[in-house]
């Protein structure tokens, strides 16, 4: 397929050199002129703007921060919109809200484009590796449209739903990850505190009740689990801040929807305050800095 791709940073460059090793034809667009230097290298055909870059393609995706830029690449007069043939879906990949899709669904059909929202999971690891997760929100027949092109850069594809619904997906996915996280940081601190070595304390914790992937994964105490971020400094992993953002994604639709998110507007706070010591770039796992003193 001839594909135009908008957004290649950390998750959007890897998606797109996938695409092209499945043989995809990619034309691509960036803000950033390295980002698209690499990927010309690698075979990618590199446009001036959005519009040049989905002009004769067959489907696009996006992969940007947040809806704020997604606005801005489907809106702009060199934007997707002003570039794209009618009938052409589009596939936005970012991590947004909810309610954004919904506009941008209905901007979109507007245009005579459906708008499928295709949020991810398995971080910058899965995008390398073309495993990712996709949580896909739209028409039974957009999903199915959209499935052979994502399969080239995930492992899962899920049909959540309506549009808007992989969105929901996604945000509640990390509403439970950002608070699984917390509590088993508060646990294992206060454990160590009591004086229990904290390997034993992990393995109890991952064959007993208390077991989530926070615990037995990326347990926050460094040197339980090896591979964890939190045994190599909290380098790599899932930013603080992209932590940060998704739980004020959760609590914004949250709001919208007059649900009470106790829990997670709690952990909002606890990362943000690790956000404003400075912490934003650390693997989200640094938030049991807050509970110990001492640091290894
Ligand atoms: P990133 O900041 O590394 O990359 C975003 C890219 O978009 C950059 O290259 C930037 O130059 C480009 N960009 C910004 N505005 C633009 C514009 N107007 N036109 C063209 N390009 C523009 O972000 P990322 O880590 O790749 O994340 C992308 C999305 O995926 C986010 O919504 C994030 O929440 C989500 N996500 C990230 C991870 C992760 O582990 N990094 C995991 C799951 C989901």
């Amino acid at each position: 397929m001839k594909i135009g791709f908008i957004g290649l940073g950390n998750m959007g460059a890897p998606m797109a050199h996938n695409l092209l090793k499945a043989g995809h034809t990619v034309n691509v667009f960036d803000l950033n002129a390295e980002a698209l230097k690499a990927l010309a290298e690698a075979g990618a055909k590199t446009a001036a703007s959005p519009k040049a870059a989905v002009t004769d393609v067959e489907c696009v995706i996006t992969m940007l921060p947040a809806a704020a830029h997604v606005r801005s690449v489907l809106t702009a007069d060199d934007g997707v919109l002003a570039g794209i043939a009618k009938g052409v879906t589009i596939i936005d990949s970012s991590t947004i809200d909810p309610a954004s899709v919904k506009a941008f669904a209905e901007l979109a059909a507007r245009n005579g484009n459906a708008f499928v929202d295709a949020p991810v999971s398995g971080g910058t690891g899965g995008a390398a590796a073309g495993t990712l997760t996709f949580m896909v929100g739209g028409s039974a027949s957009a999903y199915e449209q959209v499935k052979p092109v994502l399969s080239a850069m995930g492992k899962n594809i899920v049909h959540c739903g309506d549009t808007g619904t992989g969105q929901v997906a996604k945000i509640c996915n990390n509403l439970v990850l950002g608070i699984t996280m917390a509590g088993v940081a508060e646990a294992m601190s206060l454990g160590a505190a009591l004086g229990i070595d904290p390997k034993v304390l992990g393995g109890i914790i991952n064959t007993s009740t208390g077991r989530c992937w926070s615990s037995d994964t990326y347990n926050p105490f460094p040197g339980v689990i090896e591979t964890a971020p939190s045994t190599r400094g909290y380098t790599g992993g899932f930013g603080t801040d992209l932590m940060l953002k998704d739980l004020g994604l959760a609590t914004d639709a949250a709001r919208l929807a007059r649900q009470p998110v106790y829990l997670g507007a709690l952990a909002q706070q606890l990362y943000q305050a690790m956000s404003v010591k400075g912490a934003g770039r650390l693997d989200f796992s640094a938030v049991i800095k807050l509970y110990r003193t001492e640091e290894s």
